[in-house]
């Protein structure tokens, strides 16, 4: 261990680097938690002040800000838009792999409380959507006029009338019709 020439730019412990690295532009930190922190504050401190801690009766930190179709919490920093559940995670946990998704064991999408927040592959995203029932296919698609009785009554009535009078009855396009009766959509339906 060499002597200590710098202090890290987040905590000040003493620390060493090389010359080389000392004479570049780049602050010098102890560690990647103290980085993240480092870069994070601002807009950190930005986030906590817009979050209500009491409503929500599992302890979530509830982003008061906007908020994304996608049901995640919305935060501007530098001209960019970034997610505040990223934001609280990397402020508490360090820096986020490549690749990787902060999750939610609580399912409120726009908590921010580190608590709640663990990281995982899109696919475990998949599955924990899978798990917990909230997979935008069928009646859950934000989009979807029809639901899973519906399909089973075009099914059914697919038998005498055509794909024009179902379309007319049930107020989609015959080419939505058209995609059901052939399998195309709306497979998980028995
Ligand atoms: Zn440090
Ligand atoms: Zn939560």
């Amino acid at each position: 261990m060499k002597t200590p020439n710098t202090k890290c730019a987040y905590c000040d412990t003493p620390i060493y680097r090389y010359p080389y690295q000392l004479r570049s532009q780049v602050r010098a930190y102890c560690s990647r938690a103290c980085m993240s922190r480092h870069y994070c504050t601002p807009v950190y401190v930005r986030l906590l002040q817009n979050i209500d801690y009491v409503s929500s009766p599992d302890g979530c930190w509830l982003w008061k800000g906007p908020i994304l179709k996608t049901g995640y919490g919305r935060i501007c920093s530098k001209r960019k838009n970034f997610s505040t559940h990223r934001v609280s995670y990397e402020y508490h946990h360090g820096i986020i792999p490549f690749g990787m998704n902060v999750l939610h064991k609580c399912d409120v999408r726009h908590c921010v409380n580190p608590k709640h927040l663990f990281l995982g592959t899109h696919q475990d995203n998949m599955d924990d959507c899978v798990a917990k029932g909230r997979t935008t296919h069928g009646r859950n698609h934000p989009n979807a006029r029809l639901t899973e009785g519906d399909i089973r009554a075009i099914r059914e009535l697919s038998a005498s009338m055509s794909q024009k009078q179902l379309a007319a009855q049930f107020g989609v396009h015959f080419t939505t019709v058209g995609q059901i009766l052939r399998g195309q959509t709306w497979t998980h339906v028995k």
